[in-house]
Parts: C-alpha cells; structure tokens; sequence
C-alpha cells in the first residue's frame, strides 16, 4: 500500500488530504484554520465507507503553523489506515509560484528551499505561507521525502512568443516580468481526463480548458501541452473573476493613481479583492450573482454578460491558437455546477463546430460528461477537478523517479 499526503499551506490555515494510491481514493482530508488567531479549529472528513462519522471539528487552540502541523500528525495517527505513517511514501506540497526554475514537481531539500526564497517577490502574499508549511512538514515528518508541485509548472512550455509582454526587455530580464500562468495542476488534471474520457492518447488531443471557480482561467493544451494561458505574471488577469478584474488597460492604473490618489497598494487591493464580478453588482459568489439577475437586477445580469463575454472571447482566441479543436471543458465550481453559464459562453458557435445540448447540459453527472450535441464537431465536456488528486499523482511520480 502507498499512500501520499497532499499539503495547502495558506497563510492562516493548512489544508491536508491522505491519499491510498493503489485504489486512488482519498482516506482522510481536513484542514486546521485561522491558525495564530484566539479560536482555531480542526476540521476532518472521512470517506462515507469508512466506520468514522464522515466529518467532524474540534476547537483547539494553534498558535503557529508548526503547531498546525503537529495537530494534523496526530490526527492522522488516529486514522488506523493511516498505520502511524508506515505506508505514507510521500508529502506533496502544493505551491503556488516555481517562477521560470520549476518546471515540474520537484524533490524539496535545503538548496530548494532556499530558491523558493528568492522566488517571494513573485507571489509575495503566497509564497512564504507555502515555505513555511514545507519547513513545518519537513520537521514532522524528516523521513518521509516532500515534492513541491507548483501550480505555474504546467505552463513553463509557453513558447515565448506568449509568454512575453510587449514591454521593454529589461522588465523580463532584470524583473522577471512576464506570463506565468496559474492553476496549472487542475488544467493538467482536466486535460488527462477529457483525453482519458475520449479514448485517445492525450498527444493527440487539443483542448481548451476552462477552470471557473472563484478564481478563474482558460488554457489552450495542444497534446497535453500548455501552449497559452488566460492568468500572466499574477492570477490577476485574463478572465473576469469573483472579485479580480481580469484583463485591463494597464493606462487605467496610471490614470486611477493621478485622479483618485490612491496608493499602489489600494489599487492591488481593489483590482484583486473589489473588482470582478463583486465590482460590477456586489456579489462574488455566481450562485447570488445569477438569482440578483433572475430578480431583475441590472446590474447583475451585466456582470454575467461580461463573465461569459470574456469567456467566449478567449474560446475563440484559443480556437485560433489550437488551429485543430478536440475539447472544450469546463470545470471548477461554476464550470462543473451552473448550466446557465456554460450554456451562454458557448452559445451561437455552430460556426466554430461548438454546440450545446440543452438536455445533456442540465443533467450533467460528475465526475466526466459530454454535454454537446451530435452534431457538435467539438466536444464539449464537464470534469470535476481535482487538484489533491493531481498533486498526490506528481507526487508519487517524483518520488519512484528519484529512487531510480
Ligand atoms: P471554486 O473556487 O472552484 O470553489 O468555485 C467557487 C465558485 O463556484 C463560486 O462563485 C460559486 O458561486 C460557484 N458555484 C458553485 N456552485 C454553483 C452553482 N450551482 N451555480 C453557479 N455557481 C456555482
């Protein structure tokens, strides 16, 4: 038996998820939140086959993420699957930024750590909640090795020609400015699975994927291969958000800084956390979103217009870019549940060889469906990602290929 532990370090909370490769399913998941604040809590959930009840929470106070990291030790050592670590062959971190040094999961150890530092400035709000949760693994568990599964490492095969901004070379060299590209473990995820579905070798497959949750992204992969992606130096652009903006005309943040006063970092603030779909009718969550515009608001159904305008353009963008179009998939929370706005991002694409089935839409069973007509060229499918499951399978992966 092999089993893999995945960790998502935030800067307040550890998120963990215990894996048995041999059946792929998940023994235990959980997370320890609001870490250093007066009332952290526990939270596990449990398979429904097994004995335990399937989710339970404990108060309890943790005052540091080395203590986190503890709690999350003997919680699993409670877990009689987990048989005190014996089968646990590898830890998984997930990890937000590999800049252009990672470009696949990577065995963590000193040197690597100390590169990751120098990689902060690149996701300065994530990247040392990420470093601190390896240290903190690394001093719990020093037997067991630990893999860095980056989320930017799926798109290191940009050509460059993509990935650089039409700014002056020196941004790249000396800055490192340029696109980067995020949520490359669930695109990755999505993209085996849509080829898997099909029957067909994933080199031969081209898809677009498009990962909808309360960040959001699009990705054009010819044969498993990112060749673009929607998010560049930061998470912040491309598609229209649940409070980011998206893609914008860089002048609006010169123009905002001179008329308004606001400092740099309110921009960031607003641009990141008040923007999106919050920005344009006040709610971030689609689900509100889609009742505000059911219940007449104006506002609400704008936004929606936007969200599934922006979508539809990168779709033909990326059609364009793929020359040869097999999938369109779509996932995350708003991808895998509202019918309403898969419907409305690929809606009057008869040209493109795209069309919805609105019966097969609205009946969607997770966790792989097709959902386009019989005589849509393209397939059109919904995937439930899974990005624990990808980062433990990388992480396995890493992990036999250095014991070779
Ligand atoms: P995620 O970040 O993947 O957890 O996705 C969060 C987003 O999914 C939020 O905007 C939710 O409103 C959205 N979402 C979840 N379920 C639905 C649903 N049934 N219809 C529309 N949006 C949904």
């Amino acid at each position: 038996m092999k089993q893999i532990l995945v960790l998502n370090s935030g800067s307040s909370s550890i998120k963990y998820e215990l894996f048995d490769m041999d059946s792929a399913g998940p023994l235990e998941s959980g997370l320890v939140e609001r870490i250093g604040e007066d009332e952290s809590c526990l939270k596990q959930s449990f398979p429904a086959s097994t004995s335990t009840p399937p989710s339970r929470s404990i108060d309890v106070s943790v005052p540091d993420h080395q203590q986190g990291m503890e709690l999350i030790r003997r919680a699993l050592s409670e877990n009689a699957s987990f048989a005190g670590g014996r089968h646990l062959v590898g830890i998984g971190h997930r990890a937000v930024h590999g800049g252009e040094t990672y470009s696949g999961p990577t065995l963590i150890d000193d040197r690597v750590i100390e590169t990751m530092k120098q990689l902060v400035p690149l996701a300065p709000l994530h990247h040392p909640a990420n470093l601190i949760g390896m240290e903190v693994a690394r001093s719990a568990f020093p037997d067991v090795p630990q893999v860095a599964v980056f989320d930017t490492a799926f798109h290191q095969t940009l050509p460059a020609f993509a990935y650089r901004y039409a700014v002056p070379q020196d941004w790249y060299r000396r800055f490192g400015l340029r696109r980067y590209g995020f949520h490359g473990t669930s695109h990755a995820y999505v993209a085996k699975q849509v080829a898997r579905h099909l029957k067909r070798p994933l080199a031969d497959v081209n898809t677009i994927v498009f990962h909808l949750g309360n960040g959001a992204s699009a990705t054009a992969i010819r044969g498993g291969v990112s060749v673009d992606t929607s998010m560049g130096l930061t998470p912040l652009e491309g598609l229209v958000m649940g409070t980011r903006c998206g893609d914008l005309d860089p002048a609006i943040l010169i123009q905002m800084g001179k008329q308004s006063g606001m400092s740099l970092d309110q921009m960031d603030e607003v641009l990141n956390k008040q923007s999106g779909l919050k920005g344009l009718c006040g709610a971030n969550d689609m689900r509100e979103v889609l009742a505000k515009e059911s219940a007449g608001d104006e506002a609400a159904a704008l936004a929606v217009e936007i969200f599934v305008y922006r979508i539809k353009k990168y779709l033909g963008a990326y059609h364009a870019v793929l020359g040869r179009l097999d999938a369109v998939a779509f996932t995350a929370g708003i991808g895998e549940h509202s019918h309403e706005i898969r419907a409305r991002s690929c809606s009057d694409l008869e040209s493109l060889g795209i069309a919805i089935d609105a019966a097969r839409n609205t009946s969607v069973e997770p966790p792989i469906c097709e959902i386009q007509t019989s005589e849509s060229r393209v397939k059109v499918v919904v995937v439930s990602t899974d990005e624990e499951f990808e980062i433990a399978e990388q992480t396995l992966a890493c992990v036999q290929n250095a014991g070779n």
